[in-house]
């Protein structure tokens, strides 16, 4: 997974977590490309967490109910850092020939004003 370059999925502590309280049913995170959700009888249940796209949040920015959180995301983009996985994904992609090798990136770890973090596509 070109978002991880190796790193083992199961280190990294990011996935949907559903508040059932909120949850109205309507069915939106069922959409999830990688089947992360089962709908049961009372409702949807996160079944493979791991399964989750690191760093996406689509079915929690389109939850009707708003139930739908992820733990944090500078703890992930700290995790980012310290392991490197930037220069990783960015020399994989070089490999691939999907970017210019020539073109330096002058650092690959997060500004202070990048915290927000809308870079998942
Ligand atoms: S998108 Fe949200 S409200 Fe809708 S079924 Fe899933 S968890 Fe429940
Ligand atoms: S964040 Fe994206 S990949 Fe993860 S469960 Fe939601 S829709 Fe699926």
């Amino acid at each position: 997974m070109a978002w991880l370059t190796g790193y083992p999925r199961e280190k990294v502590d990011w996935f949907p977590t559903i508040d059932p309280d909120k949850c109205v049913k309507c069915g939106m995170c069922m959409n999830c490309g990688n089947a992360v959700f089962d709908w049961t009888e009372t409702g949807p249940t996160v079944a493979r967490p791991y399964k989750c796209v690191v760093g996406c949040m689509t079915c929690a920015n389109l939850c009707l109910g708003n139930c739908i959180t992820f733990p944090s995301l500078e703890e992930l983009r700290t995790l980012y850092k310290k392991e490197g996985i930037w220069a990783k994904v960015k020399r994989q992609l070089e490999a691939e020939g999907k970017l210019d090798a020539r073109l330096k990136t002058e650092e690959l770890s997060p500004a202070p004003d990048q915290s927000g973090g809308k870079d998942h596509a």
